[in-house]
């Protein structure tokens, strides 16, 4: 049976290995390890957003201009952690690989970031 699949690029593989070649599975232990240290700061971004962004949508009551520039910021700041540390959840990394989640996140915050620039615009 053929449904083993390499860890970092996501490739089918025949035999029972996790990495299709010793450069994915570099790549996944250092990803790995860049993971590790920054999940935390990671969460506190994110959680940085979140709260901005509840913030924001608060203020748009009294003043929207403010309100939105302050949801605005938050999405930035949630596209600039994305970008940086792309980090999907155990499930996407699992299914997709590393590789592919992590350049699917990249794509997803330059999508979020031109739908909140289209948005300031109009
Ligand atoms: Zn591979």
């Amino acid at each position: 049976m053929s449904g083993n699949k390499c860890s970092y690029c996501g490739s089918i593989i025949d035999n029972n290995e996790e990495f299709c070649n010793d450069q994915c599975k570099h790549e996944y232990k250092e990803f790995n390890k860049f993971l590790e240290k920054r999940k935390n700061f990671f969460g506190v971004l994110v959680a940085i957003s979140i709260i901005v962004t509840f913030f924001g949508s608060i203020v748009t009551v009294a003043n929207v201009t403010f309100g939105i520039s302050t949801v605005a910021m938050a999405m930035f700041l949630l596209c600039g952690t994305m970008l940086a540390l792309p980090f999907g959840t155990p499930e996407t990394f699992d299914r997709l690989g590393v590789k592919k989640t992590v350049l699917l996140i990249r794509i997803l915050a330059v999508v979020i970031m031109i739908v909140t620039i289209i948005c300031l615009i109009m």
